[in-house]
């Protein structure tokens, strides 16, 4: 019984270092103010995904206008909602990442960039319908977009400098869109 005992207590114990190793592994591979993934985990899933792939970035149109309108807090509603809509609205088989501040980037494996960009600008659509509030107050919230398709193996350095010229090109158009990178002819 005794003996019996002593390994029952071994395997609690391994449950419990097990739960702790597993806490202190997605606390280090996720964003904790929405729960996505992180940045670095990005770097570590650019090298994994087997190409074809898209990829897409998005950054919220005028956050700081927001963020100075209606405070801090409200800006991290915002940030939050985003990333919720973002992860409801993406197959189960598609990566969410917060890049950084106010920025996200998505990894459609498998998806040609025009359908990558179809599913962002419903995302950006829905956001449009449903407006977060502010005491009675709805406040638009719209982001731009860039894709970039990924048919080859690159570095992720690459691919980021590249996602962020229609990005880029996007902030540039007038916000509010989502464009495909295309080699300048
Ligand atoms: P643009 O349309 O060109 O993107 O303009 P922008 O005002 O959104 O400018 P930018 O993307 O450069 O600025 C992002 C702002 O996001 C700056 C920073 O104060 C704010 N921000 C970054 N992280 C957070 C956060 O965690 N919470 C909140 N509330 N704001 C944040
Ligand atoms: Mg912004």
């Amino acid at each position: 019984i005794l003996l019996l005992q002593e390994s029952l207590n071994k395997d609690m114990q391994m449950q419990i270092i097990g739960s702790a190793h597993r806490e202190s592994y997605l606390a280090s591979i996720t964003d904790g103010m929405t729960g996505l993934y992180n940045r670095r985990h990005m770097t570590q899933i650019l090298k994994q995904v087997k190409p074809p792939y898209s990829v897409a970035m998005l950054d919220i149109d005028d956050f700081k206008e927001i963020n100075d309108t209606y405070g801090h807090r409200f800006g991290d509603r915002i940030i939050r909602y985003i990333a919720s809509n973002l992860v409801g609205h993406v197959r189960s088989s598609d990566y969410v990442f917060r890049y950084g501040g106010d920025e996200f980037v998505v990894i459609f494996p498998g998806c040609p960039p025009e359908n990558a960009k179809t599913v962002v600008e419903k995302i950006a659509h829905l956001l449009k319908q449903h407006s977060l509030e502010y005491e009675d107050k709805t406040v638009p919230v719209t982001f731009s977009g860039g894709v970039y398709y990924v048919e080859t193996p690159q570095d992720a350095d690459i691919i980021l400098d590249r996602v962020d010229n229609p990005l880029y090109k996007s902030k540039k158009e007038g916000k509010d869109r989502v464009a495909i990178f295309a080699l300048d002819p």
